[in-house]
């Protein structure tokens, strides 16, 4: 495949598919590759972390059609993205919702900033898997098998691939980001645990705490590669 002329940036080349609904009602949409799916990248999972849905819909931008082998939701929590919560509308933190064998009904706290002690509260949801985004995510991946996925998130700049993998290997060397197999802190019901309980791989790449234009010229060519790699 060949990459767009910068002229035609301002729109994502094809039409993706509903996966399903958020609470309020947004559709669930994932850009789905032309041919078999290796690896699933999702965006936006905190809907505070909005410059992750920006840099992989600016590198989808680049594509003139369907990655190769490469699926791709933007925003897996679009009530939080319009609202600018890191929650969904439940005020629910998706990233603790998973079901997994150490879910935990405790409320989960995380950082106003970076500098800030982990003080402010959010749920973890009724029970775990309770909230939609997290259910028809875990339907997605079970529909398309990919071989990894890639979750994105801000501000810790580092690759957490608990796997070890070569793909995390590359990303972090790509990046010139530290690689880690552990985020330093327990994270019941996150997306990574369940992809370590369940066998699927998970690749965490933290964006690091920069403006949107370091962003653009950092990582976006991260993506763009990932995009269009055809052996992965
Ligand atoms: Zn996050």
């Amino acid at each position: 495949m060949s990459l767009r002329p910068r002229q035609q940036w301002g729109t994502i080349p094809f039409e993706p598919e509903s996966y399903g609904r958020s609470v309020l009602g947004a559709p669930l949409e994932v850009w789905k590759p032309s041919g078999g799916c290796r690896t699933l990248i999702f965006a936006g999972i905190h809907g505070e972390e909005a410059e992750t849905t920006f840099a992989l819909s600016r590198a989808l931008r680049q594509l003139d059609g369907p990655s190769p082998h490469c699926a791709v939701v933007l925003a897996a929590n679009p009530d939080g993205s319009i609202r600018g919560t890191r929650g969904n509308a439940h005020g629910v933190e998706l990233n603790r919702n998973f079901p997994t064998s150490d879910w935990q009904s405790a409320l989960v706290p995380h950082r106003s900033t970076l500098d800030d002690p982990r003080d402010v509260l959010l749920s973890p949801g009724p029970q775990p898997g309770s909230e939609p985004e997290v259910q028809a995510l875990l339907a997605l991946i079970r529909e398309l098998k990919p071989e990894v996925v890639i979750s994105l998130h801000a501000p810790l700049a580092c690759i957490d691939d608990a796997n070890q993998s070569a793909l995390g290997r590359w990303l972090a060397e790509r990046t010139g980001m530290p690689f880690v197999t552990d985020v330093g802190y327990p994270t019941p019901g996150s997306f990574g645990t369940w992809g370590k309980e369940n066998g699927v791989p998970v690749v965490t790449y933290e964006f690091p705490l920069a403006s949107t234009d370091a962003l653009v010229r950092e990582h976006v060519p991260v993506l763009v590669e990932l995009l269009t790699r055809t052996d992965g």
